[in-house]
């Protein structure tokens, strides 16, 4: 198990990596971070994390590095590309990738570690940004079950549901499950909200009924008030639950399993994602549903 004085990596200090790794600080890990651009690590930095100009010099003393990235093209790189973690990260060291990436590419890492005697592990999370500031994120794991256990106290400290739910990929696989099921949702509440603003009602009394029934979900609790309060800053980008419907996609297509539903949400985010709602949070699927004031 992984000593609790323990030097730790972590790349990606972005709206979710820098609660993370603030976390692994304050339960007393040594770290030593790298982010693409290096002013989103310097409130870590301030507090006595150390800067690495490479992921080589990041994982360089490390008994495990955190990988929280935005895209598999990401993972590719900090880990399989030339001087990247699986070259340079030493013996027995444990990697972990928190970044929603794909399985496909979480099994190619995992075996191209092995090889290089590296353990991997891949454990992407669901709760937000909320939930990586409050250390209550839902981490969802595959690899094997020693590097598991190795490293679940580790795990813990930014979230209490921690599960191994099987092989390399298989955390992968069940956080697709989850963006299926939260897909669903956000279409529910935009238009739950749509129908109620044009039934002329009171949206936020009428969250104060729906949210206390049957209907009440994280995404209409979290989301709901953002959209009718006009934030749409993210949280989650849009540009990143894209890129999450379209590896979904992908691995269905690849089990033969048909999703018809997720592939509407898709092209509602696209339409967003063109009319320049990229860079904003989920929860902007709302102003489709409000164009004429939008000023998409
Ligand atoms: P983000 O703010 O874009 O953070 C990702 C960070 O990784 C960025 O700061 C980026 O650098 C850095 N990065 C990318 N490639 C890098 C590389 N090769 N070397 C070093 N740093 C690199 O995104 P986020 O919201 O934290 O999300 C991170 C991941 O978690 C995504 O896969 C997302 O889908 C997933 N996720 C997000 C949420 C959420 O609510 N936000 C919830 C669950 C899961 P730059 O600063 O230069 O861009």
């Amino acid at each position: 198990m992984i000593a609790p004085d323990a030097t730790i990596g972590f790349v990606g200090t972005g709206v979710m990596g820098r609660s993370m790794a603030g976390h692994l600080m304050d339960a007393g890990y040594r770290l030593r971070v790298n982010n693409r651009t290096r002013l989103k690590a310097e409130p870590l930095l301030e507090r006595g994390a150390v800067w690495c100009e490479t992921v080589a010099d990041v994982a360089e003393g490390a008994s495990a590095v955190i990988t929280m990235v935005g895209y598999p093209v990401d993972v590719e790189q900090v880990y399989l590309g030339s001087g990247g973690l699986v070259e340079c990260a030493a013996p027995g060291t444990v990697l972990i990738d928190m970044t929603t990436s794909s399985p496909v590419l979480a099994t190619r890492v995992h075996a191209a570690a092995a090889s290089a005697g590296v353990r991997a592990v891949d454990a992407p999370v669901s709760g937000g940004d909320v939930g990586a500031r409050d250390a209550r994120l839902t981490i969802m794991v595959g690899g094997d079950a020693d590097a598991f256990a190795h490293v679940e106290p580790l795990l813990r400290v930014m979230g209490p549901n921690v599960v191994l739910q099987g092989g390399p990929g298989a955390g992968q696989h069940t956080k697709m499950s989850n963006q299926l099921a939260i897909a669903g949702c956000m279409l529910g509440v935009c238009e739950a909200l749509a129908y109620a603003e044009g039934a002329g009602l009171d949206p936020a009394l009428v969250l104060s009924s729906i949210g206390a029934g049957s209907a009440g979900s994280w995404s209409l609790a979290n989301y709901a008030p953002r959209m009718l309060s006009g934030d749409f800053a993210p949280g989650f980008y849009v540009k990143h639950f894209i890129k999450d419907m379209r590896i979904a996609l992908d691995s269905a297509r690849e089990l033969g399993i048909d999703l018809p539903g997720l592939e509407v949400l898709l092209a509602l985010y696209e339409r967003l994602a063109e009319r320049g709602g990229a860079e904003k949070g989920t929860q902007a699927l709302y102003l489709l549903y409000k164009e004429h004031a939008a000023g998409l």
